[in-house]
Parts: structure tokens; C-alpha cells; sequence
């Protein structure tokens, strides 16, 4: 199987331009020979690999748009505004320099999940050939991230966030958000400070995971030049994280309450999140009388989910949010320029304080597939003999009164993980191992 939950992940000996090649051919056919953009990060092998897609997908008859260089958010943006058939965008996100992978996204601006993309992977093989004299020229088009500066501007409120004049830390991580956000910020009269903003595929600066233990730099930035704020990016541009006024680091699920609060201060609608994210989501949205809906872990699900249900909100747990009024991807631009504007009213520590505390614990525990499924069939059987509240779309996550606890088996390694959140730091403990001990009796 090649599809992951974000496309096709490997390093370069496994994506090779062969399969990348061979990939884009099915994948041009599943778009039924349409209008597909291209975009690629700047990774070292990413040219490499989008002459191989752009001739996959001309091959079979399709009509390539090459953005080439753009932020994932950039380009599902220009998917939306173009009205192509389908995205592909060769992109490693925040894995390290060697990898390197093929994201789908459809013409609704949907990435294509696992299950989604194994009807891809059957197209693969022996595809039919574009007559010869049929074969269509690609074309470049060069101004997605200005389009996609544009559109964000329009959503926030340019005036507010320019009179005030906030000084802000930007760690673009070597990454694609050097392409937007220092301009965005810069549009926005704000005065930016960048680190790591020139684009690099060996991502010299930090590597391109904005964990806390990366962004030393950034907070230590932000404490001596005495900004507002300091928020850094992923290698692709979806997902946000922010050290505080203080140098306090914030990660990913109070990024996403903080957008909460800001959209639905404004407009009331559902909220859609994974089942591994944390309860202040939904406390934040219960207060204001709106519903969290939840799905299984993985990007392609909130937004498949945010289109059905015409949520206001979808994120995840790592910072990434999707804004529907501009497209249905993680966007970490608008993300960060909706935050900015909330600093216009109060500081960040202080926005923060209107976030519920929870204190988190997890572990994880070695299984093979067939431990693991017996695993979760038990927890399940454990939960509903106790006639607990629980969400089984993806492992069995337990909700209680003030805390919850979720046993989940690894898609991709040999593990069960449990994690656990509550008001105090002993409940989260004493689930781990309540739920540790039912899983060492199998
Ligand atoms: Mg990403």
C-alpha cells in the first residue's frame, strides 16, 4: 500500500521519479484527464520529482498548471480560485530533508485520504496513453501567493491590525511560509522580525517540525526583542505554533481553541476536530452554544467532515486549522494573521487565559496487529459494559465528566497509545494506568 494519510510518503529511493511518474499517470486518470495543478515545496528532490509527475499526468491527457514553488495552503487556494480538477503538491511537510511525498488534493479542495487514495493505487499499471498529438503544453502560473496574501488580508481587519503596529517574531523554518509571511505581515503593518525566511531544502535553521525543543531560537527572539508574539510554521505552510508575549511556547490544540474563540465570536456553527484533541475545544465551542463534531485522526478526515457538515471550523491537534471561507486545507497563514488581529484587543498570554487548563499523559505499549485489534476490541467491550460515553471511529476514546482517555492502535508502527487528559495532573495519570493495566491483560 502506498497511501498514507497525507498521500505518498518516502525517501527519495522510495518515491523515486519512476513511481512518482507512474503515480501521476493514475492519478491524472482519477482527475478523468482534467485540469491538475502542480506545486512543490523546496526540498532538494522536489524538481526532480514534478518533471516526473507534470509528464505522468500529460501523458494520459490532462492539462498541468505548474505553481511551482507554493505553500501547501497557497496552493489549495489557487486550486479553489483557478477551478482545476484536482492538486498535486510534493511536499514532506515537517519530515526531514530526505523525504519527500505526493499530496492529492480534489477539485473540492479535499486531500485524498488513505481509503480515497487506493482507488489511485488500482489505476496503477499499464495506463492508457494520450494519443500523440493531443498532448497538452503545461502552463506556469507564478502569483498564487500573492492571490493568497490578498485573500487572507480581505478576511481580517487590515485597519485594526495597521494602526496598532505589533512587532512580531516570524520563523519561517527554511520553509515554504517564507514565501508568504513576511510579506502578509509586512502588508499588515506590523513590525516583523524574520528568522530561518529564506527557502531551503536542506533546512539549515531547525529542522522543520515546529516542536518547542526546535524554536529555541524563536523564543529566546522573541523575550529579547520584546515582541508581541512569535509564530513559526511547518515545512509546508499548514500548520501554526506561537511563543507568547513571555517566551511561553503554545501548542497546537490552544492554537486552534484561540481560533475558535475568534470565528465564533462572530459566526456560530459547528466545529470539527480529531478524537485525539484536546477537551478545551470543545469547552471553548460548548460556551459558545456550538457543537464539536469529531473525526477520525488524519487532515483528509476534518475536511471531508467541514464540507459535509459546513462546519465553521476544522483543526487538529498539531495546529492545523481550515478556515472554509477560504479553502478546506490547514491554512497557517490565515491561522496566524486571525491570531495577530485577536492581539490587537490583548496580549497572547492573556487571550490564553480563556482557554480551559487540562494537564495530558500518554504512553505507548509494543503490540503486532493482532494484539493490537484485541486490544481495542476489549477497551470497547470494557467502555460499553460501563455504559461510558464513548467515540469509536478511530480506536475508543472514553469521555468523562472533566477528563477522557483514548486507547488507540498505530497506523503505521507496532503500538497501542493511550492518552489521557483531565483537569488535574493525578486523574490523567491514574487513567493511563487504569487503561495500561486492561491492555497487559491480553
Ligand atoms: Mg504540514
Amino acid at each position: 500500500m502506498l497511501f498514507g494519510t497525507n498521500g505518498i510518503r518516502g525517501k527519495f529511493n522510495e518515491l523515486t521519479p519512476n513511481l512518482a511518474l507512474e503515480l501521476a499517470q493514475a492519478i491524472g486518470i482519477f482527475f478523468k484527464k482534467g485540469t491538475v495543478l502542480v506545486a512543490r515545496d523546496g526540498r532538494l528532490t522536489g524538481e526532480c520529482l514534478k518533471h516526473a509527475v507534470i509528464s505522468g499526468l500529460q501523458s494520459v491527457g490532462c492539462e498541468v498548471i505548474d505553481l511551482n514553488f507554493a505553500s501547501a495552503p497557497t496552493s489549495e487556494f489557487a486550486l479553489k480560485t483557478l477551478k482545476a480538477d484536482g492538486l498535486i503538491i510534493i511536499t514532506a511537510s515537517h519530515n526531514p530533508p530526505e523525504w519527500n511525498a505526493l499530496k492529492v488534493v480534489d477539485k473540492h479542495g479535499i486531500t485524498l485520504s488513505k481509503e480515497r487514495g487506493e482507488e489511485i493505487e488500482r489505476l496503477m499499471g499499464n495506463p492508457k496513453l494520450e494519443e500523440w498529438g493531443r498532448i497538452k503544453k503545461s502552463k506556469k502560473y507564478e502569483e498564487a501567493s500573492y492571490d493568497h496574501i490578498k485573500s487572507v488580508k480581505n478576511l481580517v481587519n487590515q485597519e485594526k491590525i495597521r494602526s496598532k503596529k505589533l512587532k512580531l517574531v516570524l520563523d519561517c523554518g527554511n520553509g515554504m511560509a517564507a514565501l508568504v509571511a513576511p510579506r502578509l505581515f509586512r502588508d499588515l503593518g506590523c513590525e516583523i522580525i524574520t528568522l530561518n525566511s529564506n527557502v531551503d531544502g536542506h533546512f539549515p535553521g531547525r529542522p522543520s517540525e515546529p516542536t518547542e525543543a526546535n524554536l529555541q531560537e524563536l523564543i529566546k527572539t522573541v523575550k529579547s526583542v520584546k515582541a508581541y508574539c512569535g509564530i513559526a510554521w511547518d515545512g509546508d505552510g499548514d500548520r501554526v505554533v506561537l511563543v507568547d508575549e513571555n517566551g511561553g511556547f503554545i501548542v497546537g490544540d490552544k492554537v486552534y481553541a484561540l481560533c475558535a474563540i475568534s470565528k465564533l465570536k462572530g459566526v456560530k456553527g459547528k466545529v470539527v476536530t480529531t478524537v485525539a484533541t484536546s477537551k478545551c475545544i470543545e469547552d471553548v465551542a460548548s460556551n459558545f452554544g456550538c457543537a464539536t463534531v469529531y473525526t477520525k485522526i488524519g487532515a483528509p478526515y476534518i475536511s471531508e467532515k467541514v464540507y459535509e457538515s459546513k462546519a465553521a471550523l476544522g483543526g487538529e491537534e498539531v495546529g492545523g486549522v481550515i478556515w472554509p471561507e477560504l479553502s478546506l486545507a490547514k491554512d497557517g497563514f490565515m491561522t496566524a494573521a486571525k491570531i495577530v488581529e485577536m492581539l490587537t484587543e490583548r496580549s497572547l498570554s492573556g487571550w490564553l487565559k480563556e482557554i480551559p487548563k487540562y494537564y495530558n499523559e500518554k504512553i505507548k505499549i509494543e503490540a503486532d496487529q493482532s494484539r493490537k485489534e484485541k486490544i481495542i476490541q476489549k477497551i470497547k467491550e470494557y467502555a460499553k459494559k460501563n455504559k461510558f460515553n464513548i467515540i469509536d471511529i478511530d480506536g475508543v476514546r472514553i469521555n468523562f465528566e472533566d477528563s477522557w482517555v483514548i486507547v488507540r492502535a498505530s497506523g503505521t508502527e507496532p503500538y497501542i497509545r493511550i492518552f489521557a487528559e483531565a483537569k488535574d495532573k493525578k486523574r490523567a495519570k491514574d487513567l493511563i494506568e487504569e487503561y495500561k493495566k486492561l491492555t497487559g491483560e491480553i
